[in-house]
């Protein structure tokens, strides 16, 4: 019997093995034809500041896959960071994100900014800064209506270099956020010397924020340390009153999440943001 139950636990496990690398082998030539057939889409998501306004979007990428539906970014930007794939798709989402934001500023529509994610590939090529000037040149978005989002990750992995391009970055114009915060293992010494603009607490630290006494420990250290340092601070992730409440009492300054509104795409976006009051 114990010699079935191995035999069994082995078939399984290499079945599972099977499927995965093959998923991936699928996964990666689906992927080229997503980026070569108009198959990513982008959402946007607003930012809310502590009165209730709109303060920036954020363009979170989708892949509408023709059999398998919406595919979430977590599936597949990982994957495409291995394969080499994220600099064409991180291309056509910096393109696609300044075109729509272009949009948004002649309709009166872009409050702040809009926020695009930066992957660690992206971030350290030498192109990386000329073909932002390209993007920002062709779509004639304002350098001051971007802003782009790191992760702990991007900033550690050759933190002199990340030095150079984020001042060139504030020379242009563009602000940056360090995305995710608090769950990169990064030294805080580096908040000092790198010269960004804000702070994103990473959901996992917002949902339990009322309910557990050391998320709201780390909470209330994040915002007092932007402060301090004279970063803006944002909560991501707010699903509930209760944590938005806790946290604009505790003075974190903006806020995104579901209990606001969902990430959108342009059309449903342009239709939210026309039926809200002026601000
Ligand atoms: P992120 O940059 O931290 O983006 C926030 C994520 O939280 C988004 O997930 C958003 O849909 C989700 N979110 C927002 N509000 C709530 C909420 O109230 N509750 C919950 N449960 N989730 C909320 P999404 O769109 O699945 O993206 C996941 C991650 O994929 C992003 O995390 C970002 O790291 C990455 N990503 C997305 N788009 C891009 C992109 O264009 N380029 C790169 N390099 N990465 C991207
Ligand atoms: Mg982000
Ligand atoms: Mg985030
Ligand atoms: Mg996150």
């Amino acid at each position: 019997k114990a010699k079935q139950q191995g035999r069994n636990a082995y078939q399984c496990y290499t079945g599972d093995l099977d499927s995965k690398l093959s998923q991936r082998v699928m996964l990666r030539n689906d992927l080229q034809e997503a980026i070569d057939h108009d198959q990513l889409v982008l959402h946007y998501q607003p930012l809310l500041d502590a009165a209730g306004r709109i303060d920036g979007l954020e363009a979170l990428v989708r892949w509408r896959h023709p059999v398998k539906g919406f595919i979430s970014p977590a599936d597949f930007i990982p994957l495409s960071e291995e394969t080499g794939q994220i600099i064409p798709l991180s291309r056509w989402v910096m393109a696609q994100a300044c075109r729509d934001a272009r949009t948004l500023v002649d309709q009166g529509l872009l409050a702040g900014r809009m926020a695009v994610n930066l992957s660690p590939m992206q971030f350290h090529r030498p192109s990386f800064l000329a073909t932002l000037r390209g993007v920002l040149d062709e779509t004639g978005l304002p350098p001051s209506h971007l802003e782009l989002e790191l992760t702990e990750g991007i900033l550690m992995r050759d933190t002199e270099g990340a030095i150079d391009i984020l001042n060139a970055l504030n020379g242009m114009g563009i602000s940056t956020a360090i995305d995710d915060f608090g769950t990169g293992f990064s030294s805080l010494g580096y908040l000092r010397t790198l010269p960004i603009d804000k702070i994103k607490i990473d959901r996992t630290f917002v949902r339990d924020v009322t309910a557990s006494d050391k998320d709201a420990a780390i909470c209330q250290g994040v915002i007092t340390l932007a402060r301090e340092l004279d970063l803006r601070v944002v909560a991501e992730g707010i699903e509930t009153r209760d944590q938005h409440d806790y946290l604009r009492r505790h003075g974190c300054e903006v806020f995104q999440g579901f209990l606001f509104a969902r990430p959108m795409p342009l059309e449903a976006l342009i239709a939210w943001l026309e039926a809200r009051p002026r601000q």
